[in-house]
């Protein structure tokens, strides 16, 4: 098939913003005798107007002939193998032309090479399935993606009931678009999305798990959550939440989200806090039922036990949170509760404690006072106290560092999980 070809009058994105690293790679592999595109999110950001958080190329080398070609890359993934290519902290992820499989069943094998027609076939949705020539400027569309995102339309590459059976986690992509950029969903697309929403749980976890915790950190997470609940994803992957949704649709929950969304736009927050925001008010209201029933013997190491198991049984039971993060998040609950004792005792000269989750829950707390503006002599007297103890101590800065080099393994099917 012959594909469109929108030149740069009617693309308008123009060369500079286009990652000089990422035209390198191409560069070099079209100096190869290899055909190479930018692909996948990447071009569909730059139509948006909006800035890339990642630029990925596709090619025709194969992923050893790649890897040949830029010293210090590396050969990643044994399901759907790909090349990082690597300057200093930036990735480039270089995966090569494959095809797709078009039988119903979930995706098996991933390494079967194919040409550029095949190798957009298999991708998610027509917005993301465009090509990108830095060489010519021209934006290559097999798909249609092009009028679609003109259009402002998700629609899946494919027969949308079979692609989100092949691979489940496309649901959840499909909400993480729609969040993200207010696009509308196709009327087909739709109604696959609602008839198949159940199998999410055929899915593997581990990459469920990455899409819900990259979403919470976007800056989108209240409308990602609002529209996770309004297509019925959520109520097979966190029942308890949902049902908390169901009987109260303009919650704290999504309020909570709304504040770190802004938060997250100026300054990336750790996983923890965001999870503890997800999780607070029905938390809260968990442990005030737990309290009501046995008033006599509520103190703060109660509260620290129900935080603990709570967190991994309201974020679960199908997603399995590490266990650095689900503890993180319980010591974020339990502040809560140091910051705004469950009595109501009145707070003599409050002692901040030296744990590096502390700033994050005094945070967490900021976020309340935008919701529960009586709060805010608490959070005032805290702040106060943290300041002249001059947290956050070291040990917090140094977790947050070492979190931001890990490297990234994102939900590409591929990626074998
Ligand atoms: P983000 O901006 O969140 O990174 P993205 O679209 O770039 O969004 P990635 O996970 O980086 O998402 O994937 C890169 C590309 O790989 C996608 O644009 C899409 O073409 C393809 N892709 C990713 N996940 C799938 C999937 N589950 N099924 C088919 N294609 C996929
Ligand atoms: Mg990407």
């Amino acid at each position: 098939m012959q594909p469109k070809v929108y030149f740069i009058d009617d693309h308008q994105i123009s060369l500079d913003k286009i990652d000089e690293h990422a035209h390198y790679v191409i560069s070099t592999l079209r100096r190869a005798g290899h055909k190479a595109y930018l692909v996948g999110g990447g071009v569909r950001d730059l139509l948006l107007k909006q800035r890339p958080k990642d630029f990925d190329v596709s090619t025709s080398a194969k992923p050893e002939e790649v890897k040949a070609l830029f010293r210090g890359s590396l050969l990643i993934g044994r399901r759907f193998r790909l090349v990082h290519v690597r300057f200093g902290k930036k990735i480039i992820e270089v995966s090569t032309f494959r095809a797709g499989e078009a039988t119903s069943d979930l995706i098996v094998r991933d390494n079967i090479w194919g040409n550029e027609e095949e190798d957009v076939l298999r991708r998610d949705f027509t917005i993301n399935g465009l090509f990108y020539d830095p060489d010519a400027q021209t934006v290559i569309d097999y798909v249609g993606g092009y009028l679609d995102l003109e259009k402002r339309i998700l629609r899946t590459i494919g027969e949308p009931k079979m692609r989100f059976s092949q691979d489940p986690v496309r649901m959840i992509r499909l909400v993480k678009f729609c969040a993200r950029f207010d696009l509308n969903i196709d009327h087909d697309t739709l109604a696959a999305l609602l008839s198949c929403k159940g199998e999410i749980l055929k899915s593997a976890s581990a990459r469920v798990l990455e899409e819900v915790l990259r979403m919470l950190e976007s800056g989108s997470a209240k409308p990602f959550f609002h529209l996770m609940h309004e297509y019925g994803l959520l109520q097979s992957l966190m029942p308890d939440l949902a049902d908390y949704f169901t009987s109260n649709p303009d919650n704290e929950a999504l309020a909570l989200l709304c504040e770190a969304d802004a938060a997250v736009r100026k300054e990336s927050l750790d996983r923890s806090i965001l999870i503890a925001a997800l999780l607070f008010p029905l938390f809260r209201h968990r442990l005030l039922l737990r309290a009501q029933q046995n008033p006599r013997h509520f103190h703060l190491g109660t509260v620290q036990e129900e935080a603990l198991s709570a967190v991994d049984e309201l974020f679960g039971p199908f997603l399995l949170l590490p266990r650095r993060l689900s503890s993180m998040a319980a010591a974020i609950l339990t502040s809560q509760f140091r910051i705004q004792p469950l009595d109501d005792r009145p707070l003599k000269n409050p002692r901040p404690p030296r744990e590096y989750t502390f700033p994050l829950a005094l945070k967490l707390f900021k976020f309340r006072t935008a919701i529960q503006p009586d709060l805010l002599p608490f959070y005032a007297i805290w702040a106060e106290a943290s300041y002249d103890q001059n947290l956050p101590p070291p040990e917090y800065e140094q977790r947050r560092k070492r979190r931001r080099r890990r490297p990234r393994y994102d939900s590409n099917p591929m990626h074998g999980t």
